[in-house]
């Protein structure tokens, strides 16, 4: 009897996007400079691995402003957040760094743009989720929620020729797309955003999920169940054809029923996960007979982020501080 040959399809680009990664490491900056504490609002990046590795190395994670004490260092996360956070955190003289994905930044710019010009804003995204409502909170008086393309049908604008949508960065293409149809048919004349507010990581961890999809008996996607970018890969996985899809933080939630007659296995990430989850999960996989691993790559991504400036710029004048004490130690030396 011939065995069955089983088989793993790993999907690249998945994990980090260039967004995360400058988060993570303003935290991990922060945190050498100034040395800890060192207080997080909110989740720096929705990855519970993550999380609770900088906690472990000093790092708090409050939900508000109030908790972090007055004076001291606070990190605004990748998401962003709303004009009146920053003035809540000048209100009790906190130093803040805003580690938002510029990505996210862009389309808290194009809200204040359109809103300027006295637009509605149609803004499909989730709702309570901590992108939408920093986003939003630029221009409350002019945005709407539109979650799904069954709350097309609710919204009211005032100028049916003066309407723009805009998105959270994260969604699915494909639904985002539907609802902007849906909204269309009722708002002939909505404007779509100058340019994809749905960011180039998202688009291209589903991009390669659809293409290995059909392939495959399950696809197991990496990420935490608040990572919307990563929920959103196991819908995809599965409107593409996938038989099943499961979302994991850890490799030691795979359960061996997920796995019973399969032959093709998917695995792919989040954009806020560590390679290094993916890898355990590659290891789990190949003790229970899925060795063979066949990356399937369809975009080469290179786009990187600078730290926050805010953040840069006590890194250089920490260097110089350093390298003139050092001078001083060696003129003593010779003097
Ligand atoms: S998923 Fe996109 S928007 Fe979010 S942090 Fe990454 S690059 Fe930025």
């Amino acid at each position: 009897m011939t065995e069955i040959r089983k088989r793993v399809l790993l999907a690249k680009p998945r994990g980090y996007c260039a967004g995360v990664d400058r988060a993570v490491q303003t935290v991990e900056e922060a945190l050498k400079l100034y040395g800890p504490p060192i207080y997080v609002r909110k989740q720096i990046v929705h990855n519970k691995h993550v999380v609770s590795t900088l906690e472990a190395r000093g790092a708090i994670f409050v939900e508000e402003n109030e908790e972090v004490p007055e004076g001291a260092i606070v990190i605004f996360s990748a998401h962003g957040v709303a004009p009146e956070v920053y003035e809540q955190a000048k209100a009790r003289s906190l130093k803040a760094i805003d580690a938002t994905c510029p990505l996210v930044t862009k389309v808290h710019q194009e809200a204040k743009r359109f809103a300027a010009d006295d637009y509605d804003i149609l803004l499909i995204g989730h709702e309570g989720h901590e992108e939408v409502i920093g986003t939003a909170g630029e221009a409350p008086a002019h945005v709407q929620l539109v979650d799904g393309p069954d709350d097309a049908d609710k919204v009211t604008v005032r100028d049916p020729s003066k309407v723009v949508w805009l998105s959270q960065t994260t969604l699915s293409v494909d639904e985002t797309m539907e609802t902007v149809a849906r909204l269309k048919q009722r708002l002939p004349l909505l404007q779509s955003p100058p340019s994809d507010d749905i960011c180039y990581a998202t688009q291209n961890r589903q991009h390669v999920v659809k293409q290995i999809a059909p392939d495959c008996d399950v696809v197991i996607v990496v990420g935490s169940r608040n990572s919307s970018n990563s929920v959103r890969l196991v819908e995809v996985a599965l409107d593409a054809g996938a038989r099943a899809g499961h979302l994991v933080d850890y490799a030691h939630e795979i359960a061996d029923e997920w796995l019973e007659g399969a032959t093709t296995v998917g695995v792919t990430s989040g954009a806020s996960v560590p390679d290094e989850l993916v890898m355990q999960v590659l290891e789990h996989l190949a003790a229970r007979g899925f060795g063979d691993v066949a990356e399937v790559t369809t975009a080469d991504e290179r786009l990187t982020f600078s730290l926050p400036q805010e953040l840069k710029r006590e890194m250089k004048a920490a260097a110089a501080a350093r390298s003139k004490e050092a001078a001083a130690l060696v003129a003593d030396q010779l003097g």
